[in-house]
């Protein structure tokens, strides 16, 4: 444990970044406390957002803090980083990306109170005590991955590719946008 000072002066313990995200936690409790937690999940486990992914090899930097702001309203709010492999729409070899968002999430118990939130917040809905909040981080990755990716330049080789091999990739080519089909419907 450490402690941070950021919120109002006193003392509130964070947890450590080696430390696992919880896989579900009492969001509204995060926010009053002031809980923040900053470190790196594997990319792996986030299998909606790989499954538009060349693989699921690496880590997402993720910074993660809760809050409540002067209106009471409590919130959640991240970045979020990662290097991920997608397949070039242009030349179909693997192209490396960088993955950046950040997330300003107000917590709300339901659709109408989200209605009522600031503009500069976006909500999430916790219609319960707890939350998972990784779906809800692999969600903010999802709508940051380029619709169409590309190489800035196709005709540099990247250590990726081979030119002797062709690529085979038997599994079913996925499309970015399938991912954020499936986004929407679960919305
Ligand atoms: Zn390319």
């Amino acid at each position: 444990m450490y402690f941070d000072t950021t919120h109002s002066g006193e003392y509130h313990c964070a947890l450590m970044s080696n430390q696992a995200f919880p896989a579900r936690i009492n969001p509204r409790k995060w926010a009053e406390k002031g809980s923040s937690w900053t470190g790196e999940l594997p990319l792996s486990q986030f299998t909606r957002l790989t499954g538009a992914l060349q693989d699921s090899e690496g880590q997402v930097k993720a910074s993660v803090e809760f809050g409540v702001d002067e209106e009471r309203i409590r919130y959640m709010k991240c970045d979020l980083s990662a290097s991920v492999k997608m397949t070039c729409q242009r030349c179909l070899t693997p192209v490396e990306l960088t993955v950046e968002t950040s997330c300003s999430l107000g917590i709300v118990w339901h659709e109408e109170a989200a209605e009522n939130l600031p503009s500069h917040y976006d909500p999430m809905i916790v219609s319960e005590e707890t939350a998972e909040i990784l779906p809800v981080l692999e969600d903010e990755l999802i709508i940051s991955l380029p619709i169409v990716p590309v190489h800035e330049d196709c005709t540099v080789q990247t250590e990726f590719s081979d030119p002797d091999e062709p690529i085979l990739d038997d599994r079913p080519a996925s499309n970015p946008f399938d991912v954020l089909a499936q986004l929407k419907l679960k919305k």
